[in-house]
């Protein structure tokens, strides 16, 4: 049987060369594979066309792909990733959408091409809602963590259980979280809170997370307030660097 990937297609191709916008290789020239679907629909959601592959009703992907997305098979894109890739490029991430719903397919993909060999970091972006399986985490040298502020009432268990998954290696993981507003910092810094309260548990040593940040969202003001509650807790605060740089 072929396998295959649901894609959004960037220009045509699955994958692309840029330049990372966010998080701590924030600057780095990278390759993107951006996956359709998502198990959220967050209002602020900058991929609008990664959504509606996948049916927030039935937990599946759409057997007729949406006109946005596509499935591009293991060989395909291996050999779009070699065409755009240059020796200057040392990181691939892989986004979204929600990439750890076709987390499977992704494992197979890095290594039916031996990606992990390459000399490149790997980054999955996540809004941590669904862990890795076994198998998936040695192969990400960064986990990034986005868990969404509006789900963490009523989502904090499961968004806690990912995150410990991740949080195995620490060292490996940073924690991104989109703000609108002062009542989100606040928020969000809870959120960091219990995710720290998750790392120190799992006793691990002491290594901590690689990068952490309320990132405030592209239309939304900075304000004093936001500046005062980051500083207090050490947390960085940054803007959503991809979208002013207008990166593809
Ligand atoms: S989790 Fe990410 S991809 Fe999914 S809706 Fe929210 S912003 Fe969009």
């Amino acid at each position: 049987m072929t396998r295959s990937l649901r894609v959004i297609p960037n220009g045509g191709r699955a994958i692309w060369r840029s330049i990372q916008g966010e998080g701590h290789y924030a600057g780095m020239p990278t390759m993107f594979l951006r996956l359709a679907g998502c198990n959220l629909r967050c209002s602020w959601c900058d991929e609008p066309d990664s959504l509606p592959d996948y049916d927030l009703k039935t937990k599946q992907f759409r057997v007729v792909p949406t006109n946005a997305a596509r499935g591009v098979s293991f060989g395909d894109l291996s050999s779009q990733f070699w065409e755009h890739f240059d020796e200057g490029v040392g990181h691939l991430v892989i986004t979204g959408g929600e990439p750890m719903l076709q987390q499977e397919e992704v494992l197979r993909w890095l290594m039916t091409a031996r990606m992990n060999k390459a000399a490149f970091a790997i980054t999955v972006e996540t809004n941590c809602e669904l862990p890795p399986v076994p198998g998936f985490r040695p192969h990400v040298d960064l986990a990034s963590l986005s868990p969404k502020v509006s789900r963490y009432k009523r989502n904090k268990e499961a968004i806690l259980s990912a995150a410990r998954a991740w949080l195995d290696r620490a060292e490996h993981t940073q924690y991104k979280i989109v703000i609108t507003s002062e009542a989100e910092a606040r928020r969000a810094l809870e959120m960091i809170h219990d995710l720290d309260e998750v790392r120190v548990g799992l006793r691990r040593g002491s290594a901590g997370v690689v990068f952490k940040a309320l990132q405030v969202e592209w239309d939304t003001p900075v304000t004093e307030g936001m500046i005062d509650l980051a500083a207090a807790a050490n947390v960085r605060l940054v803007k959503q660097l991809h979208k002013a740089m207008k990166l593809p």
